[in-house]
């Protein structure tokens, strides 16, 4: 019986950690095989404060886990695959491996999606990526593709014109979805052009990202076009699937929370991007994973207080 779980290992989840272990709540941390979240797919960090000379993604995330257990958070590899948060004390599951706790801090944070064509998870980190605000600096003066037509990609289409000499939008169709404020701006933005009713089929190169092959959707024609650098915008899926039933989810999936840090369920607490739609950033994550260590802190004492107090567990009860 754990006081406190928390489930996923970005900024979020092990600043979470970082705080709760220093509040000797002893966290288990449930990390995920692949752990380090999203960070762990980029290069180069430029814009997490307290690096001046930029730190690689892996090795920030590195830090953070090292910080978690040097304070005594328990951190296991595991993926978690099932949830009970409607009895308690709440169970979580990896595989037959079952954890139970007082609170939870879900922080499974969200995946970009990807195309899923021909030589594209090949060229990630080389070319091909899913965060301007990440790897956009790299390609200075260089012939930078968008992929996608709502406001993401044109976010990123006119955050690139600062680093790319031309910024090419590729959308499957001919109207943007994007907000007119965004699509206004980008259409008459010098720097930026498009293709429309397009999209990818390829990405080609053996080192860095060449060339893309395009399919025109209308007329079915294949074409090779050259590029350096290629960003899909085309949307993001929080991981939530274990919660359903569990957990109130907006109907893109993500947890519905009112102040971003309690969810329905008292005692299960919200943290990054698994909630975040709008900034995404690795630097609000850590900072929403620092808010629900807090709150979490806070339940707990209330409890206890009512344990101590032998009375109704009203709080749990909720
Ligand atoms: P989105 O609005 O769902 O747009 C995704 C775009 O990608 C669409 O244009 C879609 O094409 C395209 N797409 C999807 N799958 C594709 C595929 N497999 N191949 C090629 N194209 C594909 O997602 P989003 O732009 O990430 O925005 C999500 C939400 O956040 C929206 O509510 C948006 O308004 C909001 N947001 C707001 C701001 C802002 O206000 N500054 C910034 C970013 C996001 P179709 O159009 O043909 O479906």
């Amino acid at each position: 019986m754990e006081r406190l779980i928390v489930i996923g290992s970005g900024p979020a989840g092990l600043t979470a950690a970082i705080y709760a272990a220093r509040a000797a709540l002893e966290p288990v941390v449930l990390a995920g095989y692949q752990y380090g979240g999203q960070l762990m797919y980029t290069t180069e960090v430029e814009n997490y404060p307290g690096f001046p000379d930029g730190v690689l993604g892996p090795a920030l995330m590195q830090t953070f886990r090292a910080q978690a257990e040097r304070f005594g958070a328990k951190i296991h590899n595991v993926d978690v695959t099932r949830a009970d948060f409607l009895r308690r004390p709440f169970s979580v599951w990896a595989g037959e491996d079952r954890y139970e706790a007082d609170t939870v801090i879900v922080a499974t944070g969200a995946s970009a999606r990807w195309l899923d064509v021909p030589g594209e998870a090949n060229l990630r980190g080389r070319g091909v990526s899913t965060c301007a605000t990440c790897d956009g600096a790299f390609f200075k003066e260089r012939h930078i593709v968008v992929v996608g037509g709502g406001d993401s990609a044109m976010e990123e289409a006119l955050f690139l014109t600062r680093f790319g000499s031309r910024v090419t939008v590729v959308h499957r169709r001919a109207t943007l979805r994007a907000s007119k404020i965004m699509a206004d701006r980008a259409l008459a933005h010098p720097k930026i052009d498009f293709v429309w009713d397009s999209h990818v089929v390829a990405c080609i190169g053996e080192t860095h990202l060449e060339a893309l092959q395009l399919e025109n959707l209308l007329t079915g024609e294949y074409s090779r076009f050259a590029a350096d650098a290629l960003f899909i915008a085309i949307g993001h899926d929080p991981n939530t699937a274990i919660f359903a039933g569990q957990l109130a989810l907006d109907r893109a999936g993500y947890i519905v929370s009112d102040d971003g840090v309690h969810t329905n369920v008292p005692g299960v607490f919200v943290a990054g991007d698994v909630y975040d739609i709008r900034y995404k950033q690795a630097i609000t994550a850590a900072g929403m994973g620092c808010k629900a260590s807090l709150e979490a802190e806070k339940y707990l004492e209330e409890l206890d207080a009512e344990r101590a107090a032998g009375g109704q567990l009203t709080i749990a009860a909720l």
